[in-house]
């Protein structure tokens, strides 16, 4: 099958358009649920997540979403956030490290159920009580860029969009934002204002994307496109990269190339990416072969070299801006 047939085919296995109903991934019984600090809710189809700004000594922090979500909705700076969790059930990519299990991301019957915007959130309101951040995750949830819009509808429609920070993941391997949603939908999401987007580039080169996702190489061109046009919309957004890869040689000058490409979208970019450090959860031990524990092992090699040049680059004083208040306007 074609490429772009099957991330067609992914969009429509959990996205029925006719009932606007997607399909969720049931947490609640799956290897996942070994990974996770507390139990899942949300009748099995959510989870509790706690982000956590601390990631180890050798490591730089993680202030997703926790920056963003705390200064849209006024809270005070902290070092955690407590969000509440719904996964699609598919996903367009096979990244190796994935931590969810392959099972959860293939729209099956057994582990899956349909659900409406108004439905999630009646299940958030029942058992996220003093949860504010809520975030749509996969699987892709790129997939159903409609799940966001309706997300965002039906918080409005209970009075509570102030009151909950929406947060979604993308792999910027689609286009599909522009393609399905109507411009009045666009306009909407550009306008909703407590509202981040996270967009993940699968390694710092061609090289490391194809080895991460099994996807070609082109793509990892297309996450710097689609990237671009997010941010001409004028949404909130941030970036992860993953730093896995089975090849560290020429690393400054691939890791120079890398951040120039960010730089030239926009000079403050690489400010607003975060390097998300790759840990072994339960579902990727079953996928583990010597070059990915190879891997894991390099992320380390490489995370310094972005960290050097990224000090070589920017003030102190920027350095320690606030991810939210990094403008790339
Ligand atoms: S894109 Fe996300 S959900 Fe899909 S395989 Fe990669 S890490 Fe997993």
């Amino acid at each position: 099958m074609k490429i772009d047939n099957y991330f067609l085919k992914c969009r429509e296995s959990v996205f029925n358009k006719d009932n606007n109903v997607f399909l969720l991934s049931k947490i609640g019984g799956s290897s996942q649920e070994k990974d996770l600090t507390v139990p899942p809710n949300c009748d099995g189809y959510g989870r509790i997540r706690h982000f956590r700004r601390f990631i180890s000594e050798k490591w730089g922090k993680d202030p997703l979403p926790i920056d963003p979500a705390c200064k849209a909705l006024g809270l005070e700076a902290c070092d955690m956030i407590e969000t509440q969790v719904f996964q699609i059930a598919s996903c367009n990519v096979k990244c190796w490290y994935c931590f969810v299990p392959d099972d959860l991301k293939k729209a099956l019957e057994h582990s899956s159920k349909w659900f409406s915007a108004g439905d999630m959130i009646n299940l958030f309101q029942r058992d996220c009580q003093g949860v504010r951040v809520l975030d749509l995750s996969g699987g892709n949830p790129e997939l159903v860029p409609e799940w966001i819009y309706y997300i965002m509808r039906e918080l409005e429609k209970r009075g509570i969009e102030r009151n909950v920070y929406l947060w979604s993941d993308d792999t910027l391997t689609t286009d599909y934002f522009f393609e399905y949603l109507q411009k009045d939908q666009i306009d909407y999401i550009k306008n909703y204002k407590f509202y981040g987007k996270v967009c993940c580039f699968k390694g710092f080169d061609n090289h490391s994307f194809s080895f991460n996702t099994k996807l070609p190489q082109e793509y990892f061109d297309k996450q710097f496109e689609n990237f671009e046009k997010y941010l001409a919309l004028g949404l909130d957004l941030y970036g992860y990269v993953t730093f896995t890869t089975d090849d560290v040689s020429d690393l400054e000058e691939r890791m120079a190339n890398f951040i120039n490409r960010l730089k030239k979208i926009h000079p403050l970019l690489p400010l607003r990416i975060v390097p998300l450090k790759i840990a072994i959860f339960t579902p990727v031990k079953n996928r583990l072969n010597p070059s990915y524990i190879e891997a894991v092992e390099n992320q380390k090699r490489v995370y310094k070299e972005w960290k050097k040049q990224l000090e070589d680059i920017y003030e102190e004083s920027l350095l320690n801006t606030r991810i939210c208040d990094i403008f790339l306007s």
